[in-house]
């Protein structure tokens, strides 16, 4: 009997699993019946830029958390698609660190491709899941905003696709209540612009803190000032940046830090992470975890072993990204479609309990990538998925950091190599300090060869 699946979310996780059951596809396998409920209008996920905050046009909570000027903050050379590489989309060798609507339109080219944009439903977005014991099938329960109607269809197994950097995890800090400037999360940071000639305070020391610290000053605030509550970024910061011990309170227009010092700041921008949130699961169903290399309850990652029906991708915390939930993504295709068979529930909670210990273990940034890579490399083993050197691409990560240690504001100006085609990266056009326009268009267009001759921020 054809199986039927449910995928919650079209962005890269999501779309990865129609890519994977398309692939077997087109080697002869039976298509399951796909179900792809994306509550957005369009895929991509967070990669899809919406302007809204708060409440989507249908009331829904608002995906996105990406902003304008968003470049990735990772080499492109460590979340290339295996199958499909950044030379096949391009045409023409790009630079490492492109802009997301460059990285969005790559997302994209490889699924146009696959065809596999009818599986999914659009404006549908996911109330309920219900797991019924005697017929080991599961309905799902969704809220067609296209047709204003609500739905439910039987799956025998359903992948929740949903990202885990959407929902924000927002403290609350004495004095906010009277503070007289603009208060917000890292999730609701749109337009750095915003907050041109303003003294800006960033609360958090991590990737989001780094970098929308570096857009506000990128785009002419007066000052950032960073507070991080375990271990300051630690980066050579320009003039104007600096680093201070946790915010403790505001008074009035200023901010309290744990040395006892104080500063006077015009906005507060909560880059303190986010929550992993599925208001659509019943208890026994539901992932509950930080943002961790190694969650519990999944085994090899992705199969919720209380019962094995249910599956999620992406949910660790990602060093590699896109090629990682291929990774999952074929290895839960292989499962579904019954050419992986599962241990025992005990070996399942063993084999998962080893990973966590790994993952416990682990001191080094460098250890972590490393055991990430070690993951994906398992999965890959265990599928068709075209394997590629994950110890190049780790040697890529270490590059990576220490470029950002020599120079914050200049590191996504270097250009790695690609491990997939061997393609050389070639700079961008203009450094990443003067490049104001992120557009796909301004991205492609063609120089003249005079090179970055404008210079716009002075440091
Ligand atoms: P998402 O991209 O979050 O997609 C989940 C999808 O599920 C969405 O389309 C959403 O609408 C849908 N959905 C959610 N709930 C429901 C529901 N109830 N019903 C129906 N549909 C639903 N990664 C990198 O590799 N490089 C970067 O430079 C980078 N920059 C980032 C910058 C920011 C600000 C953030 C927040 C993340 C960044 N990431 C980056 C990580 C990014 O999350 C991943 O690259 C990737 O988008 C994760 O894919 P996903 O499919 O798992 O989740
Ligand atoms: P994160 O990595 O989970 O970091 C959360 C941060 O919040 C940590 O520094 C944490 O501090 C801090 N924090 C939490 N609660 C706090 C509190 N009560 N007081 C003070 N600090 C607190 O989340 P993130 O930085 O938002 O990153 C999420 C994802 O987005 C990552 O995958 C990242 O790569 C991606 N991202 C990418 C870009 C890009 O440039 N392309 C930009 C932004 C984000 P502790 O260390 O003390 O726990």
């Amino acid at each position: 009997m054809t199986i039927r699946v449910a995928i919650i979310g079209a962005g890269p996780s999501g779309l990865a699993q129609l890519r994977a059951f398309q692939s077997a596809h087109a080697q002869g396998a039976e298509m399951p019946e796909v179900v792809c409920f994306e509550k957005q209008a369009d895929w991509g996920g967070m990669w899809n830029y919406t302007w809204r905050t708060g409440l989507d046009e249908h009331g829904e909570p608002v995906h996105g958390s990406m902003y304008r000027y968003l470049w990735s903050n990772g080499p492109k050379e460590c979340l290339e698609f295996a199958d499909y590489s950044f030379d096949e989309h391009f045409g023409r060798p790009i630079s490492s660190y492109p802009p997301r609507e460059v990285l969005w339109d790559y997302i994209q080219g490889r699924v146009k491709k696959a065809g596999v944009r009818d599986y999914i439903r659009f404006n549908t977005a996911v109330k309920a899941v219900r797991f019924d014991q005697a017929s080991r099938t599961f309905t799902v329960s969704a809220y067609d905003y296209s047709i204003g109607q609500g739905i439910e269809q039987v799956f025998d197994f359903v992948v929740v696709a949903s990202g885990h950097f959407s929902t924000p995890h927002v403290p609350q800090f004495d004095g906010f209540e009277r503070f007289s400037g603009r208060i917000l999360h890292a999730h609701d940071f749109r337009e750095a612009v915003e907050f041109k000639g303003k003294d800006v305070l960033i609360v958090g020391s991590s990737y989001s803190a780094e970098d929308i610290g570096s857009q506000c000053f990128k785009y002419g605030a007066r000052s950032i000032t960073s507070a991080y509550r375990t271990q300051p970024m630690g980066y050579k910061w320009p003039k104007g940046w600096e680093e201070r011990p946790q915010l403790l309170r505001v008074e009035g227009e200023l901010a309290f830090f744990a040395d006892g010092s104080s500063k006077r700041v015009d906005a507060i921008i909560l880059c303190t992470g986010y929550q992993h949130h599925f208001p659509f699961l019943p208890d026994e169903l539901t992932l509950k975890t930080s943002n961790r290399l190694w969650p519990a309850g999944l085994y090899q990652g992705v199969v919720w072993e209380h019962n094995p029906q249910l599956i999620y991708l992406g949910m660790q915390d990602l060093w590699y990204s896109f090629n990682l939930f291929d990774a999952q993504a074929w290895f839960a295709r292989d499962y579904m479609l019954g050419r992986i068979k599962l241990p025992q529930p005990a070996a399942m909670a063993a084999d998962s309990a080893q990973w966590r210990a790994e993952e416990l273990a682990l001191q080094s940034t460098a250890s972590m990538y490393e055991f990430q890579g070690r993951y994906i490399k398992h999965l890959i083993e265990q599928t068709d998925y075209p394997s590629f050197d994950i110890d190049a691409v780790n040697r890529i990560f270490l590059k990576w950091k220490s470029d950002k240690k020599q120079d914050i504001m200049g590191y996504r100006d270097k250009s790695y190599r690609s491990v997939i085609t061997g393609t050389a990266a070639v700079p961008h056009h203009t450094r990443w300090l003067n490049a104001l326009d992120d557009s796909l268009q301004e991205y492609l267009r063609e120089t003249s060869g005079k090179g970055d001759l404008k210079t716009l921020r002075q440091h």
